[in-house]
């Protein structure tokens, strides 16, 4: 399910962060102060009355200089307005209308987005009075409240969820083929890699319109199999707007992660893996998605005969844990490797929906257990007796214990090593769950 993206825009200081906190109930987007974290913070999750949403704050992004900030807070504007489900035009009652206001007003009228008027720092009653002067923008009827308060934020987001468009009833995909997101920072060549494939005629290539605006899904067949390539509206087109503001791009990553078996995450050849890249991966190893690694751009490095092994290193170094991620080197503009891509793909999918026999993991727990058994708690033996896979796409297996607060994360990292080693599930998260028996 793509989920809905709503992205609050205004003036500076009308009290876009504030709200945002407000809503998402948490202080974090602004008191993460790790280099490169702190501004992508600025989209969550959020739900209100059973309904989930992505905001997006567009509050931090501007620029010191006061002779930019008209120009920014313009194309935040209009970036909402090509990536939003929803505009939540956030106004200030203490200024009344400025002519900056106006100006934003217009530019959203023109476009036609799905915009909600929203008057902040409406603390009291008594200030109820200067709400209905915002009338004239001619957005609709302006909605109070205040956000530091909290006045009036649960009104307000009945009306959000009002305006956010219907998911429809009947699921999104009811075919079995297997949903890959091509994700990855802007420039990376995510358009490039999917022209290069949807550009081959052995491609059979159907677009299959989404329910949220913008998203677009194409269908293309590979050696026979189906394989739909998530929300690539953006990306076939090549947005002649190239993605001058970066979150949108990373919320629009985010939300296709989302709907997918298997994420494609691409990292530039010449900038090597970094912070934001690793957000990424992460999510989609969170969500328990099938990952696979292509470094983009291969046909710029001078190499020779090291060098992709030493790349790989130092991604692998970066990865820490995620070994089990396949990482391949390609070239969307020469196309070398980008089917092998599909395939390493496909075999991702598959490893992800495979469910082992319980006797066989069972054989194999005995040994693992006898060449290490779990080290004894409080003099307590702790024993492992038997394992099942409780289910696959994404697997997950438990493990049956007498004492199951007392596996540790080394134990857990060993019987993952282990399970991985014989079992493989290359590219898949692996949950594991440790139960009393
Ligand atoms: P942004 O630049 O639009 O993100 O605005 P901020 O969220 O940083 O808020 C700007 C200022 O307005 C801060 O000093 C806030 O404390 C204040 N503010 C935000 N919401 C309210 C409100 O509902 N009432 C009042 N009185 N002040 C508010
Ligand atoms: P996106 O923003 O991730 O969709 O990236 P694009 O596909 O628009 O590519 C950004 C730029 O990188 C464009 O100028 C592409 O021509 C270039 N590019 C993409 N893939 C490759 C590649 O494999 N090799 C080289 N040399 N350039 C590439």
């Amino acid at each position: 399910m793509k989920l809905p993206v709503v992205a609050i825009v205004g003036r500076p200081n009308v009290g876009k962060s504030t709200l945002f906190n407000r809503i998402i109930g948490r202080r974090e987007a602004i008191v993460d102060d790790r280099p490169g974290v702190t501004r992508d913070r600025l989209h969550a999750e959020a739900d209100w009355a059973g309904r989930s949403f992505l905001l997006v704050d567009t509050g931090g992004y501007l620029p010191e200089r006061e002779d930019q900030i008209a120009r920014a807070v313009f194309e935040q504007v209009q970036g909402a307005i090509r990536e939003a489900d929803l505009v939540v035009f956030l106004v200030d009652a203490q200024t009344g209308v400025t002519a900056m206001d106006e100006e934003l007003a217009a530019e959203l009228k023109r476009s036609g987005a799905n915009v909600l008027l929203a008057v902040n720092k409406v603390d009291s009653a008594a200030k109820e009075l200067s709400v209905a002067d915002f009338y004239r923008l001619g957005l609709g009827e302006p909605v109070a409240l205040s956000a530091q308060t909290s006045r009036k934020v649960g009104d307000f987001l009945d009306e959000l969820v009002a305006r956010l468009p219907q998911q429809s009833a009947t699921p999104e995909r009811e075919d079995a083929a297997l949903a890959l997101a091509v994700v990855g920072r802007p420039n990376v060549g995510k358009s490039s890699f999917v022209n290069a494939i949807v550009g081959e005629d052995k491609m059979i290539v159907t677009e299959i319109p989404g329910t949220t605006r913008d998203a677009v899904d194409t269908r293309i067949k590979h050696f026979g199999d189906e394989i739909v390539l998530i929300d690539t509206a953006g990306l076939r087109k090549r947005s002649r707007v190239k993605d001058a503001i970066e979150y949108y791009s990373t919320v629009r990553s985010l939300a296709s992660i989302r709907r997918c078996d298997v994420a494609l995450v691409l990292i530039d050849a010449t900038r090597g893996i970094e912070s934001q890249d690793l957000r990424i991966i992460e999510e989609a190893v969170r969500l328990n998605k099938g990952v696979v690694l292509a470094v983009n751009k291969w046909d710029l490095i001078e190499k020779d005969s090291r060098t992709a092994r030493e790349f790989e290193q130092r991604m692998r170094e970066a990865l820490k844990n995620k070994a089990y991620i396949p990482i391949l080197f390609i070239s969307a503009r020469t196309k070398q490797r980008v089917y092998k891509v599909l395939d390493v793909v496909k075999s991702v999918y598959r490893e992800r929906k495979k469910t082992i026999k319980t006797s066989e993991l069972n054989d194999f727990l005995k040994t693992v257990t006898e060449r290490y058994a779990p080290p004894s708690m409080d003099r307590r033996e702790v024993k492992i007796k038997y394992c099942t896979q409780v289910r696959s796409n994404p697997p997950v297996i438990a493990f049956f214990t007498n004492a199951p607060r007392s596996i540790r994360a080394n134990y857990r990292a060993y019987l993952e090593n282990q399970f991985r080693e014989r079992f493989g599930f290359m590219g898949v998260p692996l949950t594991l769950v440790f139960r009393r028996k």
